[in-house]
Parts: C-alpha cells; sequence; structure tokens
C-alpha cells in the first residue's frame, strides 16, 4: 500500500481523526478510503481480546484464551527460544481472533520489589529485559501481528504512576531504564512502542520529543508508531510533535478537533500530521495485508506449552535432597494454592484462562491409583489475612501423617496488582503461620510459592526444599507436579534479587517518592548491581537456581588477551552435566571493569545462554561479546565508553557464584578530549603525560621557590612548621590544587594573561 498517496487524499479532519482510537479497542476506520479498522489487544502473556459484543467492551470480560506464564516467571527461565516459541503461540490466536497488536511486552525495570506491577516485569537487569523482550516480540510478529514494547519509560511504581515524575540521571536512564528498551527496539523492531504515564525529570514522557523522537527514532532507528498507554495524552499537540502518533483510547473527538485547530492555527505542522498517519497507516497494512485468517490453533496443544514453558521458569531455591518425589510417597499437598493457584496477576494483562490446572488436578492425572496417598487440606484462606488455626491444626495433622509435606503459599491477589504498590515483602501472616507449624511436625517440609516479586522467608531454615513457581500461567499446577516429581528438572534462575528485607532494597529510602516527585538516588546501583557492591547478604542473589544435577565447567577461553574496543571477543567453555539426569543450565557472562575511573558496579551480565544436557554429556558455549560489554554510558560525550583497562570475564551460576574468570586488556579507540581551564587541578593534568609536559616548568619554578604545597627535597630537614605537614598531603594538595591557585598560593609567579596561555597550549595538546 502506498500510505504516502493514501495520506495526501485524505481530509484534514480524517488524518486528526487517525490519530486516535476508535473506541477501547480499535484504531479509526476511514471507508471513504478503505482503510480499515484495527483492533489491539492487552498480553502480554496471553491474549485478552475483549468481547466487543458485550455493553461495556472495555470493561468487560475477554473472551477464553490461554494463560501464559507471566514475564516474572518467563525471564527465570533466560530461554531465548522458549520466549520466542510462546510469542507465536500469542501471535496465532492474534491472528486467529483479528487482532492486530497485542499490547507488550513490558520491559520496565524492577527498582524495588514493592512495584504492583512486577510479575508483569521481566528482571532488575536491563540486558536479561532486553533479550527476553526482543524473543517475545519476534515471535508474535513472527505470525504478522504487532506488539507494543511498554510502558518506555521510567514506570517502575505503581504509586501515582499516572502523574509522579521519575526523576533519573542521564547515565542511569542509559545504562538501565533505557537500556532495557534499547536492545529489543532495534533488534526485533517492534511495531508500536507504548509511551508511559508518567513523566521524566519532569516532562510528561508522551511530550518528550527527546525519548519519542531523538533517542527512540533518531538514535535507535524505530519505524513503527508510538502509541500513548491508556490515557496518557496531556496536551495532545505537543504529544504530536514530540512523536505520539497514535492516542488511546479515544478522546471523544476532542483531542482529534484541536489537532485540527492548531494546524488551522499553524501552531502544528501538517506535515507533521501526515507523517504520524504515515507511520500508524504503514502498522495498520502491515497487518491486513499479511493477515493469516486461515491460522488455526489447538487450545490443549497451548495449555500443553504453556505448562512446557512453566516447567522451564520454575527456580529451585533449596533442596536437601527431599526432592523430587517419589509416586509411591504419602504427601501431604497443603494450602488453597494446590487447589486454585495463583498464577497471574490483576489489571490489564488479566487473561480469561480457559481451564485452569491445579497440582491437585496434574497430581491426581499422573499418579491415578497411587493418589490414596496423597491428601489435601486448604491450611489458611485468602480472602482475608486471618490465622485460621482450624485449618492449620488439619494442615499439621495431615503433615504428621505424611513423609513429605507440600506447603503451598504466596501472594493473594489483593496483595500485588496493577494500580498500586505493595507496602511490605510478607507473604499472609495466615501462611506464615501455617508453614511454621507444619514444620514444627514435618521435617520434610517444602514450600512452593506463588508470588510476582520476592517475598521474605522467616521459615527458611526450618524448610527441606524451596520452589519459587512465580505466577506460572493456567498450566503451572502440572509444571509444579512436573518439577515436584523430577518429570522436569528444574533450570529457572533468578531474575531478580531476592533480599533479605524490605530496609536492604537499593531504592528502600526514596522509592514511591514524595508526592509526584520519585528520585531515583540510587542511580545505575539497582538490583545485583547495588547488592555487590555493598557485599551484602542476600537471601538468594540474582542469577540462582538449583537443579536435580551438577555441571561442571572446563576449557574457559578467551580468544585474545589484548583487543581494541572496536573487535569482538569470542569467550568459550565447556560444560557438561555430572549427575545422573538431564539438566539445563544457563551460563551466564559477567564483566567486571578492574578499575574504572567512572564509579561502576562490580560485575553486570553481559551475555546468557541455556544449555541442554545429558548425564555425562559436555557442550561447547561460545559468546562474542563487543564494545558494549565493557562500556559504560559517559554522558560527557554522550555515548557509550570503554576506559582503556583490564578488564575481568567472568562465567557464573548465579552474579554470587562465579565459577571462572580470566582478564582481556581492552583499549579504547576513542580519545576523551579534556577541556582545559582554571579550575583543572594539578593532579588531573599531570594524569595525561602530554599535558604534564606542558606544566612541568611551571612545576619546577613552583617547587624551587618552596611555594606552599611545593614538594620538599628528599633527606631534607623538615622545619617545625613543616613538620605538621607529611608529604602525603603535600602531594596531595598539589594534586587537588587548581591551576588558579598558582597565582594565589605563589605570588608574582605567573600573570593572570600567562595563566591563560598556559590553558591554551593544554587544550591545544589535549
Ligand atoms: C496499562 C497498559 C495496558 C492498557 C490497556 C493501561 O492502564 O498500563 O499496560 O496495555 O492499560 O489496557
Amino acid at each position: 500500500m502506498d500510505v504516502r498517496n493514501l495520506v495526501d487524499r485524505m481530509t484534514l479532519d480524517e488524518k486528526a481523526s487517525l490519530c486516535s482510537g476508535e473506541d477501547f479497542w480499535h484504531t479509526k476506520a476511514i471507508e471513504r478510503l478503505n482503510i480499515p479498522s484495527m483492533m489491539v489487544s492487552d498480553g502480554p502473556h496471553g491474549l485478552r481480546k475483549q468481547d466487543m459484543e458485550l455493553a461495556q467492551p472495555q470493561i468487560n470480560e475477554s473472551i477464553k484464551a490461554v494463560c501464559f506464564p507471566t514475564a516474572c516467571a518467563t525471564a527465570a527461565s533466560f530461554d531465548r527460544e522458549l520466549i520466542y516459541e510462546m510469542g507465536q503461540a500469542i501471535g496465532e490466536e492474534c491472528q486467529k481472533e483479528d487482532v492486530g497488536v497485542v499490547l507488550g511486552p513490558a520491559v520496565n525495570i524492577k527498582r524495588s520489589p514493592l512495584c504492583g506491577r512486577n510479575f508483569e516485569y521481566f528482571s532488575e537487569d536491563p540486558y536479561l529485559a532486553t533479550e527476553m523482550a526482543t524473543s517475545h516480540i519476534k515471535g508474535v510478529q513472527s505470525k504478522n501481528v504487532g506488539t507494543s514494547i511498554k510502558h518506555y519509560l521510567g514506570n517502575n511504581q505503581e504509586h501515582r504512576r499516572m502523574t509522579s515524575s521519575s526523576q533519573i540521571d542521564a547515565r542511569t536512564l542509559r545504562e538501565i531504564y533505557l537500556a532495557a528498551f534499547e536492545g529489543a527496539i532495534k533488534t526485533s523492531k517492534p511495531w508500536t512502542v507504548m509511551c508511559s504515564y508518567n513523566k521524566v525529570n519532569g516532562e510528561q514522557v508522551s511530550e518528550s520529543k527527546r525519548f519519542l523522537n531523538d533517542i527512540l527514532r533518531d538514535e535507535w532507528g524505530y519505524d513503527g508508531f508510538v502509541v500513548s498507554d491508556w490515557g496518557a495524552v496531556r496536551d495532545r499537540t505537543i504529544g504530536l510533535k514530540a512523536g505520539l502518533e497514535l492516542e488511546m483510547p479515544s478522546s471523544g473527538g476532542v483531542n482529534d478537533r484541536r489537532i485540527v485547530q492548531a494546524v488551522k492555527d499553524g501552531v502544528l505542522e501538517e506535515e507533521i500530521l501526515n507523517k504520524a498517519c504515515e507511520r500508524i497507516l504503514t502498522i495498520v497494512f502491515r497487518y491486513f495485508e499479511n493477515r493469516m485468517p486461515n491460522t488455526e490453533w489447538n487450545k490443549e496443544e497451548h495449555h500443553k506449552l504453556s505448562r512446557r514453558i512453566a516447567g522451564e521458569s520454575v527456580v529451585l531455591l533449596k533442596n536437601n535432597g527431599v526432592l523430587p518425589l517419589h509416586e509411591k510417597q504419602r504427601v501431604a499437598m497443603i494450602g488453597l494454592f494446590a487447589k486454585s493457584p495463583r498464577y497471574q496477576g490483576g489489571g490489564s494483562s488479566h487473561i480469561n484462562s480457559f481451564r485452569v490446572e491445579s497440582v491437585m488436578d496434574a497430581v491426581q492425572e499422573k499418579l491415578g491409583e497411587c493418589m490414596g496417598k496423597i491428601t489435601y487440606s486448604q491450611g489458611y484462606e485468602v480472602t482475608e489475612d486471618i490465622v485460621n488455626q482450624v485449618l492449620i491444626d488439619e494442615a499439621v495433622d495431615a503433615a504428621e501423617k505424611a513423609e513429605v509435606a507440600v506447603v503451598f503459599a504466596g501472594l493473594p491477589d489483593d496483595f500485588e496488582s496493577e494500580g498500586y504498590d505493595r507496602t511490605h515483602m510478607s507473604l499472609p501472616n495466615c501462611q506464615n503461620a501455617l508453614i511454621e507449624a507444619v514444620s514444627k511436625v514435618q521435617s520434610n517440609i517444602v514450600v512452593v510459592l506463588h508470588n510476582g516479586s520476592p517475598v521474605e522467608m522467616p521459615w527458611i531454615d526450618s524448610t527441606a526444599g524451596i520452589i519459587e513457581a512465580y505466577l506460572g500461567g493456567q498450566a503451572i499446577g502440572g509444571a509444579v507436579v512436573d518439577v515436584l516429581y523430577g518429570e522436569v528438572n528444574p533450570s529457572g534462575k533468578l531474575a531478580e534479587t531476592f533480599p533479605l528485607r524490605m530496609e536492604d532494597t537499593p531504592s528502600y529510602l526514596f522509592y514511591g517518592g514524595e508526592k509526584d516527585i520519585t528520585e531515583y538516588r540510587e542511580g545505575i546501583f539497582v538490583g545485583y548491581r547495588y547488592y555487590d557492591k555493598k557485599k551484602m547478604e542476600v537471601l538468594f542473589p540474582f542469577g540462582y537456581g538449583l537443579s536435580y544435577t551438577t555441571f561442571s565447567y572446563a576449557n574457559f577461553n578467551l580468544d585474545k588477551e589484548r583487543m581494541k574496543d572496536t573487535e569482538e571477543l569470542a569467550v568459550s567453555v565447556d560444560v557438561t552435566n555430572i549427575g545422573n539426569r538431564f539438566g539445563k543450565e544457563v551460563v551466564q557472562l559477567y564483566i567486571e571493569d578492574k578499575v574504572s575511573t567512572p564509579i561502576r558496579p562490580i560485575r553486570e551480565l553481559k551475555e546468557f545462554a541455556k544449555v541442554a544436557l545429558y548425564p555425562g554429556e559436555t557442550k561447547k558455549i561460545t559468546f562474542l561479546i563487543g564494545k558494549r560489554a565493557f562500556a559504560y554510558y559517559n554522558v560527557q560525550i554522550n555515548d557509550w565508553h570503554v576506559e582503556s583497562g583490564e578488564f575481568i570475564v567472568q562465567l557464573g551460576q548465579s552474579s554470587r557464584n562465579i565459577v571462572c574468570h580470566k582478564t582481556v586488556m581492552v583499549e579504547s579507540t576513542v580519545k576523551l578530549q579534556i577541556i582545559y581551564d582554571d579550575n583543572s587541578t594539578i593532579g588531573d593534568i599531570l594524569a595525561d603525560p602530554k599535558a604534564a609536559e606542558v606544566i612541568r616548568p611551571m612545576l619546577e619554578l613552583y617547587n624551587s621557590n618552596n611555594f606552599m604545597g611545593a614538594c620538599e627535597e628528599p633527606g631534607q630537614e623538615k622545619g617545625t612548621a613543616k613538620a605538621a605537614i607529611s608529604d602525603e598531603m603535600t602531594k596531595a594538595m598539589l594534586g587537588y590544587m587548581p591551576l588558579r591557585q598558582v597565582l594565589s598560593f605563589a605570588p608574582g609567579l605567573y600573570s593572570y594573561e600567562e595563566l591563560l596561555e598556559i590553558i591554551d597550549i593544554l587544550n591545544e595538546q589535549s
């Protein structure tokens, strides 16, 4: 379709109208020109297509679909292919249901465990988040259905999310918050990007030319359209100029009229409107021209896929040998979530699952006649957090009679949701009390957790095993049974740190902010970047997860010892399954900058791979890493920069368990220009060999005149006045002395004009 030509034939009113939704879920059709209306629907972990037959489609039930595991779970799989498959399945469902864009994935960084919407987000680490998002987008879009990576940008809390301003410094934005979007946008080219409700540094993101155009389009080469989060538009004209093409849902025509008026008043160039229409129509026609109306998908097959993905995402946090269970063991299944799992979060991503498979359903199917060995007791209620002693006594009784007790705990719906944040990290008291009580009578106690974000575990030492099942989608019950009984060997790794206490978290002092100002004062030190730098103890570190087998690493190799920052480094290692069960290992590559001028985290994740191995099998993993893996964002040059020096390449089984490391010398090919002025310190000038030559005569003169801060000759007797001044102090004083102080500490040695000449020479050679 020649969309430019189409736009040329549109009236001003038609063009303005195209820039907002017809209703909650459709773009506008223009029948005169055969422009169809395209439906969009929520995701991200399934299709939430509103049933348009109903009276109020924006708030009514969605059609039955498959609820796949939420992002907090899928991120733990560290498995790009798996997420791709999930994307494909969601894409197929969209094709069948005629949905052109499925809204997601949501890639916001988990800045605090308190964010109510963490279940929908991938990770505290931008590289992992962006890699997972890339696979999700590629999977969906392989079915000719668009995605909407969201919520761009700085939407890391639910508290006052529509009005608050996220105050984030430039480097942190680049290294953490933008980075989560950047990789996915550059490599997977989502059809749409959804801008967030909030402001960043005082500017409404929906009106930010810097974020919506300069960075997104000019720097990252984005070619789709930007859609507002539902109701995120404030000033429509400013937004359109900045690069916000589609307003959703609709403004009832108010903003369409404003756009028309702005063009007529000469406040908005019509060409900007034309461009916006072109971008919207490009995507609308991309969808309709590549429709696959005959796409068939099988609900049960997708349910099975959901179970497989959930199984691959489960993280085994603790196992003293109690797991896997044997089919003949007497097991007390305890907790309402065993019968009625919590498997997704509340809000716009809520899927109307066509069926939900609980642990009790799945275990019945698996054990058949042996089901007599299994008991169920409810243990707690979820409607109210009140310790119910009758339910606890029943559970304790069942646990006592069994060989193993499996307690299903987690967060009830109202503990975490879109729209508000958590206020603490605890499980409901009634569940903690249950676990304590059961652990007193049964040492073989396994706790299975269903939650979208970390929880405190006061009972950890009295458990024999802990499984983090997250909000694992409609088939989570089956997946948990697969892991409990060893059908699936757990291979998930935490995509976020589990801190010991809420007070330990990096943003604890400032999270949520004051009224509408939220300062991201922890800067780049988010998640493990913070805990590692502070050498803090955590409950479970980023990247951690156990397996029923064991892996060993050998022949770790870097293909070079020195490299330029324009070159690539090949990092290889042989991984062997030395246990006696099939299993999967996640090899994590971290980079540590040995010595750096900028303040940097100890280590950062730069690559990972998931490898499947039979007992005794060995596979070689090779990673190729380039400049970005070593770089930090330099705000002086507004670019990624590698500081020449040694970097430690580390392979780990978690951020806290590095199994092999080697050093590589990386040389920068970019010389940072230093601008000298009268405030440049002697120390900084001496650190630059050429500049040091320029001021050498000055220093010699200064020293020979024995001015303040001048260095004494070695062996020279200290005078009484000088006895109080150590050599270190003298050196430091001189080092920190700005050039201009030569005028006051060495009066008459140089004139101000002579000093300016020296500064000029310094800048010429720089
Ligand atoms: C949410 C988005 C969602 C949209 C449409 C908003 O409130 O923040 O994630 O896609 O509603 O339901």
